[in-house]
């Protein structure tokens, strides 16, 4: 039988920072895969900086309907840590190691969940996928979708993103959206009158930024109340690049990290930025990583998720998953085991009775969808 705790410990020990190539975790995911039964592909690419990646497709079974369950090998940079990040120990009950909590105890208890099904009994394939780049805009999760044999040739609708929520049952996240406003200047000595301040150019775009702020967080016709908090989140950076008191600055950037919500008419709100850049003279960048997803409560997927962790309600969250892309596709849930509060964080751990909960969660939902079926 496979150890998910023992499993968790050996992808932990991949250094997997979304920065590097995940391909030596990719290959031992693969490897016991194979191992339990399923068929497998990697689907590789180069990411902007022309490091390889891969996602992991595996499919046990053939036809329509069945379940994917969906998880990452990609973690958050390890900076500030006291323990060693990759060399898992057990303490008071708690797994520690960077993506202990989010999300390699995950994936290895949706394996250990799928391995006791043999293709013979299954009604409806299984999947599980283990994308890539899921921290850093969901890369991998796009190249599942575009280029995978495995997740494509079947009529597939329902997925279960294993992203830590206590196994409890969330039904819709918000979407990501990141603008980029460069204003151009030159640079010279202050004293000389002769620069051109690239940040007196960003200033008036800057005030319709935060216009636009104010009225995503005042304003009760953009909120949405299935949601905490019900207003958009959207995050303004700005930067000139540090330069010195007595230098124009060449160069100022705005950043806005928005997060839309169901219903919110996003188009509106890009139209109003690229007006307000056409007008104060700056470039503008619009990348999208995804459309936020709700699940309708009385979607199939939602009623057998309540009912496999016994819950008479389904949730919200304000964060975003690979469901950003996968939402476009399936109807889904994000449900898995550990805690959001230790995702991301320094010493970062799960506890160890989280494991065999989310194991018989995952098989629960697995008969429902694949043997039931
Ligand atoms: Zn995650």
């Amino acid at each position: 039988m496979l150890d998910a705790v023992e499993l968790t410990q050996t992808l932990i020990r991949f250094n997997s920072v979304s920065s590097l190539s995940n391909i030596p975790i990719s290959d031992c995911l693969q490897e016991r895969l194979e191992h339990i039964g399923f068929e497998v592909e990697q689907v590789r690419y180069r990411d902007a900086s022309g490091t390889e990646k891969a996602s992991v497709v595996a499919r046990k079974g053939k036809g329509n309907g069945g379940l994917a369950l969906l998880g990452h090998s990609d973690t958050v940079p390890v900076a500030g840590w006291q323990k060693d990040p990759f060399d898992p120990i057990i303490e008071n009950d708690k797994l520690y190691g960077r993506g202990s909590c989010d999300m390699k105890g995950s994936v290895a208890c949706m394996l250990a969940a799928a391995e006791s099904f043999t293709t013979e009994n299954l009604k409806a394939p299984i999947y599980i996928v283990v994308t890539a780049d899921e921290e850093v805009g969901c890369q991998g999760a796009r190249e599942v979708v575009a280029h995978s044999r495995l997740f494509n040739e079947f009529d597939l609708r329902y997925g279960v993103i294993g992203e830590p929520t206590l196994m409890q049952v969330v039904r819709a996240h918000k979407g990501a959206v990141a603008l980029r406003a460069t204003a151009h200047g030159r640079a010279a000595h202050s004293s000389t009158g002769k620069g051109v301040n690239a940040n007196l150019i960003m200033i008036p775009f800057l005030v319709e930024m935060k216009a636009i702020y104010d009225q995503l967080t005042w304003d009760p016709a953009l909120f949405n109340y299935d949601f905490d908090p019900p207003f958009s989140d959207w995050n303004i950076g700005i930067n000139d690049g540090g330069i010195a008191l007595n230098m124009t600055a060449p160069q100022s950037v705005c950043t806005v990290y928005y997060r839309p919500m169901p219903g919110q008419d996003q188009q509106a709100l890009m139209d109003r930025a690229r007006q307000a850049a056409k007008r104060c003279d700056v470039e503008l960048a619009i990348v999208k990583t995804g459309d936020p997803f709700m699940t309708p409560l009385e979607s199939q997927i939602v009623q057998a998720a309540m009912k496999s962790v016994d819950a008479d309600r389904a949730h919200t969250v304000p964060y975003g998953t690979d469901g950003l892309v996968f939402g476009a596709r399936l109807e889904l849930v994000v449900i898995g085991p550990g805690d959001i509060k230790q995702a991301h964080t320094i010493d970062e751990w799960m506890a160890i009775d989280q494991f065999d909960v989310a194991i018989r969660v995952y098989r629960d939902m697995i008969e429902r969808f694949c043997i039931a079926a």
